[in-house]
C-alpha cells in the first residue's frame, strides 16, 4: 500500500504513522524525522535545513524532493510506504506523481482533520524520543514513565520548534502552502477524510475501516 498522512502540525500524523506501519508493514518515511537525524548529526543537509525549520517555515522544495527520491529509491520501499509530512507543497506533490510514475501510482492520502485552535496545546505539550521519533503528551498521551518513552525507553525531549511563536507560523504556512493539496487529492479521488480530533485509538479505527472499506 503506498499511502500519504496529511494534516496540519500536531494532528496526530507521527502518532498514526507508528500504528499504520506496524498494521500494514510498510516503511514510514517521515521528512521531518529525517531532517531531525541529519541536524543532529551535522550533515550539510542538516546544516541547511536547520534555519527553515527554526523559524517554522518550509525547507525549500527542492531539498526535500531529492531526500525523498532517494528514500524511495531503497528496497523496502518496493511494497509500499507511508509517507509522513511530504509532500508539503503543490511543487512536491507533483514532483512525487513524476517520481512515481504510472506503475507506482499513491493508493491513499489519510487526512487528519483538526481544527486549529486544539493544534497549541497539541504541539506545545508535544515531547518526543530521542531515539526512536514516537511522539507522547504531557497531559493527553503521557508516557508511562515521566520523560521516558513506552517504546524504547529513549529518553522524551521538547522540540525546539515546539514553542507557541513557531506553532503560529507553522500553521499559517500549513493553511497557505499545504492545504491546497487537499483539494489536488480529493480531485485524483483518492483522499480519505479522518476525524483526528477523537481519541488516539478511535482515529485509528477509523483509518483502518477508511482503508479497509475502499480496497
Ligand atoms: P509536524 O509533524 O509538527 O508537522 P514535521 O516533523 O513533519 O512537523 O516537520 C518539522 C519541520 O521540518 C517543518 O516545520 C518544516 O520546517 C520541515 N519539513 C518537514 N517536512 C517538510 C517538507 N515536506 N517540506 C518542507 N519542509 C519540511
Ligand atoms: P504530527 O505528526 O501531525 O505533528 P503528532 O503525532 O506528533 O502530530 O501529535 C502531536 C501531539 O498531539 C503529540 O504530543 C501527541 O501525543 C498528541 N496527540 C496525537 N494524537 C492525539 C489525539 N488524537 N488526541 C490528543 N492528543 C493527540
Ligand atoms: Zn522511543
Amino acid at each position: 500500500m503506498r499511502l500519504i498522512l496529511l494534516g496540519p502540525p500536531g494532528a496526530g500524523k507521527g502518532t498514526q504513522a507508528k500504528s499504520i506501519i506496524n498494521e500494514y508493514k510498510i516503511p514510514h518515511i517521515s521528512t521531518g524525522d529525517i531532517f531531525r537525524k541529519n541536524i543532529k548529526e551535522g550533515t550539510p543537509l542538516g546544516k541547511k535545513a536547520k534555519d527553515f525549520i527554526d523559524k517554522g517555515l518550509l525547507v525549500p522544495d527542492e531539498l526535500v524532493v531529492d531526500l525523498v527520491k532517494s528514500r524511495l529509491d531503497e528496497d523496502d520501499c518496493e511494497n509500499g510506504f507511508l509517507l509522513d509530512g511530504f509532500p508539503r507543497t503543490l511543487v512536491q506533490a507533483t514532483a512525487l506523481e513524476e517520481v512515481l510514475g504510472d506503475s507506482m501510482k499513491l493508493d491513499y492520502v489519510i487526512n487528519i482533520e483538526v481544527k486549529k485552535e486544539l493544534l497549541v496545546d497539541r504541539i506545545t505539550g508535544r515531547r518526543m524520543c530521542k531515539d526512536c521519533g514516537a511522539a507522547f503528551h504531557v497531559s493527553f498521551n503521557p508516557p508511562k514513565k515521566e520523560s521516558v518513552c513506552d517504546l524504547c525507553d529513549g529518553e522524551l525531549y521538547q522540540r525546539k520548534d515546539d514553542t507557541v511563536e513557531t506553532v503560529a507560523s507553522r500553521i499559517d504556512v500549513y493553511l497557505n502552502e499545504t492545504m491546497p493539496l487537499v483539494d489536488f487529492y480529493t480531485k485524483k479521488d483518492i483522499l480519505l477524510n479522518v476525524d483526528g480530533e477523537q481519541e488516539i485509538s478511535k482515529v485509528f479505527e477509523d483509518i483502518k475501516k477508511a482503508l479497509g472499506s475502499e480496497e
